[in-house]
């Protein structure tokens, strides 16, 4: 169940537009849509899906192929996709769930909304980031992650439940043609509403990317019978991946595709295994380096940082805290007001 490490990266090119983003309500299950997309090129690939570039209805479209054999995990992200008022601008859009007999065997297909970005991931390595975009993706990626976690109380029992996303990292991230980031790979997420006062899946495993998680989760002590220590997780990884854009930015002057650098780039193998990971994260208690800050703001960002990737997860702050001090910082030195 846990997501490697390393992934093939994705092409990025610029002479492909976006899809437009469609604000109405996904179209769950259609058996025609698969039928009318012609698959254009392979342009990810991950845990369980092939990523591909496609075309429906003359526009693009990205459409996540799972085997047969996986089709449980089709299944789920498909349901979590489903679920009443995720829409937003900061998570991946989703058209629709789909599957498609080829004549030797049956695909399933998640279709998407295409950002010909790619991954944060990608992005970082081969674009220099301003101050101004550092700002704009950090304080997206919050927003997205506050709209997972929040649960909305919305009409005809459709009530959003809380959502934790459990595997956020940059290659989980897409960026987006205005510069802003949406949330992507929903496959490994938890959903809990207070009425029912349940996860919906059983959720005590190790699930997700081992350079990413949490201290509690490598070393066990995670409380999963409270919802909260999920998003307190999630906290935590989100913590990373804005070092991340943090430290590209540091790095601006170093070559595109050195530029780049997974946290624990220093201290963990490749691919490191959990009781590596939990050496480093937990006993060493070591974190990502933060250079001397060369500014106010800067030096708020750092602190904002350490309050995500607490040791203490009761400490964290929570997405909303987060995205607030972004917003807050965001008007103080840029005079863009984010709401
Ligand atoms: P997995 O669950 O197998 O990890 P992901 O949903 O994370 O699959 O997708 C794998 C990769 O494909 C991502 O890291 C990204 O590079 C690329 N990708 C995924 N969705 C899109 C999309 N909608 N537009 C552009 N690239 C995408
Ligand atoms: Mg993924
Ligand atoms: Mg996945």
């Amino acid at each position: 169940k846990i997501e490697a490490d390393s992934e093939i990266g994705n092409d990025v090119s610029d002479t492909d537009s976006d899809t437009d983003s469609d604000p109405g309500p996904p179209i769950t299950i259609q058996s025609t849509v698969a039928a009318g997309i012609t698959i254009e090129r392979t342009i990810g690939r991950g845990r369980f899906g092939t990523v591909c570039l496609a075309t429906w209805r003359g526009g693009p479209v990205a459409v996540k192929i799972f085997a047969s054999r996986d089709s449980m995990s089709w299944a789920r992200e498909s349901d979590i996709y489903s679920t009443a008022m995720l829409h937003h601008e900061n998570l991946l859009g989703f058209i629709a769930s789909d599957t498609l007999d080829t004549g030797t065997q049956t695909e399933f297909w998640l279709i998407m909304d295409y950002h010909h970005l790619g991954s944060l991931y990608d992005y970082l390595n081969i674009r220099p980031v301003s101050q101004l975009q550092l700002m704009a993706m950090m304080y997206s990626i919050a927003n997205g992650l506050t709209h997972l976690h929040l649960e909305l109380i919305g009409t005809n029992n459709q009530d959003k439940p809380s959502i934790a996303h459990r595997d956020l990292k940059s290659k989980n991230i897409l960026v987006k043609r205005n510069g802003e980031c949406c949330i992507a790979d929903l496959g490994l997420a938890v959903r809990f509403s207070s009425d029912s006062k349940t996860v919906d899946i059983p959720a005590n495993e190790k699930v997700g990317t081992i350079r990413y998680m949490p201290p509690e989760i490598l070393n066990g002590t995670l409380d999963s019978a409270r919802f909260e220590s999920f998003t307190r997780g999630d906290i935590y990884s989100c913590g990373l991946v804005l070092w991340e854009i943090l430290n590209a930015f540091n790095r601006a002057k170093v070559p595109p595709r050195e530029r780049h650098r997974l946290p624990y780039f220093d201290t963990m193998p490749d691919d490191p295994s959990l009781e590596e990971a939990r050496a480093v994260v937990c006993e060493a208690g070591v974190r990502p380096e933060l250079p001397a800050p060369s500014n106010a703001m800067m030096s708020s960002l750092h602190t904002l940082l350490r309050e995500c990737w607490a040791a203490d997860a009761v400490v964290r702050l929570t997405s909303l805290r987060v995205k607030k001090k972004l917003a807050a910082l965001s008007s103080q030195y840029f005079g863009v007001p984010r709401s």
